[in-house]
């Protein structure tokens, strides 16, 4: 099949590279010039495990190819995918300016018959939205093209982005015609080989569903964090509480770790915009809001710890940072926890040395050269002179460091372990102080 792709970002990029893979002539559009230059010479813009290998092959073999123009994608394909980014506006909504205006572009160059698959996480009556826009540039252009609008929200992981496009859990179609949800199953076919993975609805709930997935997620992570915050105060280790309550099949071990509070560019934006899509229709979504605000104060969990420790005498003080992606295996820091950390920590005088296996070069971007951040090439590089280390991203190259050059190395003999990563008798008997999150000896 032939499919055109809008916005090249996380989302974008995969799924047509993934769609190549098995064969589709895929045309990926971008209004961002360098990042299309760069992919025409083979330079993937994000890290993502196993991204580029799939990228290039499919580059060289012709079924993968990169434009910037809008009018190109809408020769190659009779099915346009929307992927553009869908950021939070001022007040937490989902800002829909990017993908109108990609809906515009489909109506502008529409020549045949295409199915528009919009695949960005947008509040729900969003299809409806796009499908009145692209009506409206036809009716302009005073022609009469035949067009569907069906909602395929994504559910890809980043880090594992590849590894979920091709073999998603399920693949949640919202339509509103027969022939819409055929082609979509068409489309996916390889993808859905073993068992059935569709799940067709309409597109209501479809969009509902994306934020539904996210809400849940966010919330167990709320959850969790809150109940540290009283193992902390009880004197319990919320380690064997979440054992305790994993084993529960009905509860389940995923995604139920404490730590520094969620980041990323989907769970913050999601949630906030589901609160505020209830909030649109006179419903008060309390729960939402509970783990919006639990989040926002777990974000500034380590720097109380660390200014505690520290009697708040931060001024002068080093202090080395290990991870500033939100998670491990990205590069990816928007609304990363690493990012309110650092903030709190230059506000109270103290300098930072940091390290992330990926998110260097990003860390660079946002923040450029800073008397107060030193960029370390190294873990090890990064204790250099430092007070005290503060793990803030669980990359495995963290997990077994050696405690005593630890010891050695840092001034202040004391380790922030932001995501409970090591055992807090190892670090101990090095002579160095712990904290984690949530474990009772922190208080
Ligand atoms: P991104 O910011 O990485 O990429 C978006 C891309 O769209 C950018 O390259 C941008 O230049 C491009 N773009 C903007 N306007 C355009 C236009 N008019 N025409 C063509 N390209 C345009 O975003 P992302 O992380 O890939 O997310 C895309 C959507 O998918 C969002 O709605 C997001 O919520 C959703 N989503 C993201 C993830 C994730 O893990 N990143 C997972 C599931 C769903």
């Amino acid at each position: 099949m032939r499919v055109s792709i809008f916005g090249t970002g996380y989302v974008g990029l995969v799924t047509g590279t993934c769609l190549a893979e098995v064969g589709n002539h895929v045309l990926c559009i971008d209004i961002d010039q360098a990042k299309v230059d760069g992919l025409r010479r083979g330079v993937i813009p994000i890290y993502e495990p196993g991204l580029e290998p799939m990228v290039k092959a499919n580059t060289a073999a012709g079924r993968l190819s990169f434009s910037t123009e809008a009018a190109e994608a809408l020769g190659h394909a009779d099915i346009v995918f929307i992927a553009v980014g869908t950021p939070p506006d001022e007040d937490g909504s989902a800002d829909l300016r990017h993908v109108l205006a990609v809906a515009r572009s489909i109506g502008e160059h529409m020549q045949r018959p295409t199915l528009v698959v919009d695949k960005s996480t947008v509040p729900v009556g969003t299809a409806d939205r796009v499908r009145a826009v692209i009506a409206g540039e036809l009716q302009r252009r005073g022609v009469d093209i035949d067009f569907d609008v069906v909602s395929n929200p994504e559910f890809l992981k980043e880090g594992d982005a590849v590894k979920d496009c091709m073999r998603p859990d399920r693949i949640i179609i919202g339509a509103e015609s027969e022939d819409a949800v055929e082609r979509m199953r068409g489309l996916y076919a390889p993808f859905n080989r073993n068992h059935e993975r569709l799940v067709v609805m309409d597109t209501r709930s479809a969009e509902l569903t994306k934020y539904a997935a996210n809400a849940m997620l966010a919330t167990k992570i709320s959850f969790m964090n809150e109940i540290a915050n009283i193992a902390e105060r009880v004197g319990a280790d919320v380690e064997m509480v979440r054992q305790g309550i994993g084993s529960d099949p009905r509860i389940g071990y995923s995604f139920i770790y404490p730590g520094a509070g969620y980041g990323g560019s989907c769970f913050p934006k999601d949630v906030q915009a589901l609160e505020r899509t209830a909030r649109q229709i006179g419903y008060e979504a309390r729960l939402l809001s509970a783990v919006e605000a639990v989040n926002d104060d777990q974000k500034r969990h380590l720097f109380a710890l660390i200014s505690r420790h520290f009697d708040g005498q931060l001024r002068g003080r080093c202090i080395a940072l290990w991870g500033l992606a939100f998670k491990p295996n990205t590069d990816d820091m928007r609304e990363a926890p690493s990012r309110t950390l650092l903030e709190q920590l230059w506000a109270a005088g103290a300098r930072v040395q940091v390290f992330d296996p990926e998110a260097m070069d990003e860390a660079r971007r946002l923040f450029g050269e800073r008397a107060d951040l030193r960029y370390c090439e190294s873990s090890g590089q990064a204790l250099e002179g430092a007070d005290a280390l503060v793990v803030v991203t669980e990359w495995k190259a963290f997990w077994s460091p050696d405690f005593d050059a630890l010891a050695a190395a840092l001034g202040g003999k004391v380790v922030f372990d932001g995501r409970n990563i090591y055992d807090p008798d190892q670090v101990e008997s090095a002579g160095l102080a712990y904290y984690g999150i949530g474990r009772g000896r922190s208080v």
